[in-house]
């Protein structure tokens, strides 16, 4: 399997964008190359979601709507598989424990910096991203069901068993996916 895949920053303007784009693409290839899948990634130049997606609260600025800003990106006029990543944290109000977003079959995912935690360390939350992305992007190449927490596989749900959500679950979590889930996605058994 060859995916070409661009790395898009949609309404993504940290102070140190382009440090962290190059790590999430850094360790993203590696990981995707541990599971057998080759990839080209290509960071692109930043896009900005609709404004009318976007709505300041008080303690942080938000997607209304997940599903459309994923339509967005989907319907950028770019190949391949869209993985985009925004700065804002997606609808909090409906879904607080959103990280990520994609859809089965969909070559579009995209991911929230503002749910990957407050770390000082760059390379942590760029770790936490990839995995994120290895997450939705099983999605988007068709699994949809999770496992449950603590199983070794990229597929795991990032809130545990007992309901608890936060970023540093994400740490705990592989980037591997399991046989079954290789055989789902038609990837070489290893
Ligand atoms: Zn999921
Ligand atoms: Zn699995």
């Amino acid at each position: 399997m060859r995916l070409k895949i661009s790395l898009i920053p949609a309404s993504f303007s940290i102070e140190n964008r382009d440090a962290a784009l190059g790590k999430i693409a850094d360790y993203l290839e590696t990981y995707l190359q541990e599971n057998g899948i080759e990839a080209n990634i290509e960071i692109k130049e930043e896009v900005k979601l609709p404004t009318g997606l976007i709505k300041k609260l008080k303690h942080s600025t938000v997607i209304t709507d997940d599903e459309s800003a994923l339509e967005f990106i989907e319907g950028l006029q770019i190949d391949g598989q869209k993985f985009a990543i925004t700065q804002y944290k997606m609808s909090d109000e409906v879904s607080p424990k959103v990280i990520g977003i994609s859809s089965p079959g969909r070559p579009a995912l995209l991911i929230s910096w503002e749910s990957l935690g407050k770390e000082n360390d760059l390379d942590k939350i760029c770790i936490r991203a990839a995995k994120e992305i290895m997450h939705e992007l099983g999605h988007n190449l068709g699994i949809i069901e999770h496992h449950t927490w603590g199983y070794e596989c990229a597929m795991v749900e990032t809130e545990d068993n007992l309901g608890n959500f936060s970023p540093e679950n994400i740490d705990k979590k592989t980037y591997k996916f399991c046989q079954d889930c290789r055989e789902k996605l038609k990837i070489p058994q290893q």
